[in-house]
């Protein structure tokens, strides 16, 4: 394993920082000694509803200072990617604020007129009108991307649906399947990267799920923190093929020694 010093981090919200609106005893410790070293990071959520500005104030309210620009969510990872493939293109999207603030912050016209894409992203307000367009628009030739594939997402009265299980109708009834740029895809992960202008070898990538956060971080090529905060356990990392480089209860865990996680 590479002993190259720990340069900077990405860290996913919900689970590692946050849970819902708690917020995760010594998360705000941790962060606050990533700024004081001027350790660049970025926080990382699949959830493509709200803008970084929107998730600044969410997490403001939790006791959490920070930037606007520390923030990299699956809409803009979607809209990186788009731009980087089609710049200046058109796109019809089922979503919300986040997700098309960032497309046409990017560049991109939205429109139901023979649009390139149709982006699918996570949203609590579907309409059936709107699922039918996209689904005609992609029977027609527009490619399908969707920001993420989570089936469900978290809430204080159990699972919502969420942009997976909106694709799986879209894909039933279109007989196409979306490319999903979120996590567990590492390209989420290099746009992040690159973002910060960080390399995956001197980064660490801090997440609560073995499935998404500690397998795309391993993809791209960054050492992995498991953390016991949220959704995976200590007993759960066995069941899978690969493991993180660490397990820790917290980030808390880290408070003190960011620039040395590994050291003994
Ligand atoms: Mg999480």
């Amino acid at each position: 394993m590479t002993d190259e010093p720990i340069l900077s981090y990405l860290t996913d919200m919900d689970g590692v920082l946050v849970h819902e609106d708690q917020l995760v005893p010594g998360a705000d410790e941790f962060l606050a000694e990533l700024r004081a070293n001027e350790t660049p990071f970025l926080v990382l959520t699949n959830n493509s509803i709200r803008t970084p500005r929107d998730l600044q104030a969410r997490l403001r309210h939790t006791g959490l200072d920070i930037p606007e620009t520390a923030i990299w969510t699956s809409a803009l990872a979607t809209a990186t990617f788009l731009d980087e493939q089609r710049p200046n293109g058109t796109a019809y999207v089922v979503g919300e604020s986040g997700l098309t603030t960032a497309l046409h912050e990017i560049g991109y016209v939205l429109t139901d007129s023979n649009p390139d894409y149709v982006v699918l992203g996570e949203t609590r307000n579907y309409s059936f009108e709107a699922i039918t367009t996209a689904i005609r628009l992609i029977e027609r030739g527009a490619s399908f991307i969707a920001t993420n594939p989570d089936p469900t997402g978290p809430s204080r009265d159990g699972s919502l649906p969420a942009t997976g299980s909106v694709a799986a109708l879209i894909t039933r009834a279109t007989g196409r399947d979306p490319y999903y740029i979120g996590k567990p895809n590492p390209l989420m992960m290099r746009s992040a990267l690159r973002r910060i202008g960080a390399h995956s070898q001197s980064t660490v990538m801090i997440g609560d799920r073995m499935d998404t956060d500690v397998i795309s971080g391993l993809e791209a090529g960054m050492r992995t923190i498991l953390v016991t905060t949220g959704i995976s356990t200590r007993a759960s990392v066995e069941a899978y093929p690969y493991r993180p480089t660490m397990v820790l209860d917290s980030v808390a865990d880290l408070v003190g020694r960011t620039k040395e996680p590994f050291a003994d």
